[in-house]
């Protein structure tokens, strides 16, 4: 699925391999960019002529709160510090470059404790808000995997993946509503506020509770079905993140092809005509044999996936580069060190932003 040979030099050729067609307008584009590998800091580097319009400040994200219990907060719920309100019009205006880089998030708790490895539904709101102000637009894992980039002209896809299934990611209350500060909660919202900019788009990796050894997917049995089908009907994603959440390295060929199947057929059976594609392997731990997670079968049933994550760590290279492996995507951890590291990265270096033409079937490299 890769469109890994486009060359040096510009070309207008048609991709048959999945369609698209690519161009640009110059006599050479540059190649693909390399990662640097130094950390960025975000008031060390001069941005790009191109930023200067008006990449909007982070706001600073707390790192303690005062805990207001769930059931007690109206929508929208109150910040502890003025949050500007993003407009399209604060957007920086970048010139389309689909062979920029682009972040996939990993979030695993947005609960009230926040903490070094979650995060609050403030510092997630904010993390949200950042991104719309910043020009980015949400897609799922399984379409950015495949180059399907359907991003308005000028904006930039970015991922938003979920780990683990955590009751706090998609809660309902007592009362049958969803909890405005679960993190799907909060994309709700975000969409409300943003009916052009921020489709509704995330990936959750879930884990089902085969034999009673995992949570229930998002802890609620009774709901447990029926977010499924929500996240789907919505138009999100939803992957396998195993059983069990066992460690690929530890467990037999058999063991992970049992994971795998059941996992994946567990899911379609309760959302009829869905397909899953995805997978985050427990731990970002990869068998010795890469082959056993893209496809198998286990009892009659088979699996296969078409994009794999890996656990955090960097940003990913554009779908249509030659470094991308939809096998091995990139993510960068949800939490605080990492998002200000990699958020501060693409603020200081817009120019290596993967940035939308606004077209799905065309490829636009800078000139
Ligand atoms: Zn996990």
């Amino acid at each position: 699925m890769k469109l890994g040979q486009i060359p040096g030099f510009c070309l207008f050729a048609i991709l048959t391999v999945i369609g698209v067609v690519v161009s640009c307008s110059g006599p050479e584009a540059p190649a693909t960019p390399v990662f640097p590998t130094e950390t960025v800091a975000a008031s060390g580097r001069q941005p790009s002529p191109t930023a200067t319009a008006s990449p909007t400040p982070r706001p600073p994200i707390p790192t303690a709160t005062s805990s207001p219990t769930a059931t007690a907060t109206p929508l929208p719920s109150p910040t502890p510090e003025p949050t500007p309100t993003p407009t399209v019009t604060a957007t920086p205006e970048l010139p389309p470059n689909e062979l920029g880089q682009v972040m996939v998030l990993e979030y695993h708790h947005i609960a009230e404790k926040g903490g070094k490895w979650g995060r609050t539904p403030e510092e997630f709101r904010r993390d949200m808000e950042w991104l719309l102000a910043e020009g980015y637009y949400p897609i799922n894992l399984r379409d950015f995997a495949a180059g399907r980039i359907e991003v308005p002209l000028g904006k930039s896809p970015v991922i938003l993946t979920f780990d683990d299934s955590y009751q706090e990611q998609f809660n309902y209350l007592e009362g049958g509503e969803i909890d405005p500060r679960s993190a799907v909660g909060i994309l709700l919202e975000m969409h409300r506020r943003h009916p052009q900019d921020w489709p509704l788009r995330a990936t959750f990796f879930v884990l089902l509770n085969e034999g009673g050894k995992a949570p229930v997917p998002f802890g609620q049995p009774e709901y447990a079905d029926r977010k499924l089908a929500q996240l789907i009907e919505w138009g999100m994603e939803v992957g396998s993140h195993t059983l069990t959440h066992p460690n690929f390295k530890e467990i037999s060929p058999e063991e992970i092809r049992r994971q795998l199947a059941v996992s994946e057929n567990l899911i379609e059976q309760k959302v009829p005509g869905y397909e899953v594609s995805s997978l985050s392997p427990p731990y970002g731990a990869y068998p010795e044999d890469l082959a056993i997670l893209k496809a198998g079968e286990y009892e009659g049933l088979s699996y296969d996936f078409e994009a794999i994550v890996k656990v955090g760590g960097s940003p990913s290279p554009s779908p249509f580069s030659k470094q991308f492996d939809p096998y091995r995507i990139n993510r960068i951890q949800g939490f605080q060190e990492e998002l200000d590291r990699w958020f501060g990265y693409f603020q200081s270096h817009p120019e290596l932003r993967f940035v939308s033409d606004g077209d799905p079937t065309v490829v636009t490299v800078p000139d």
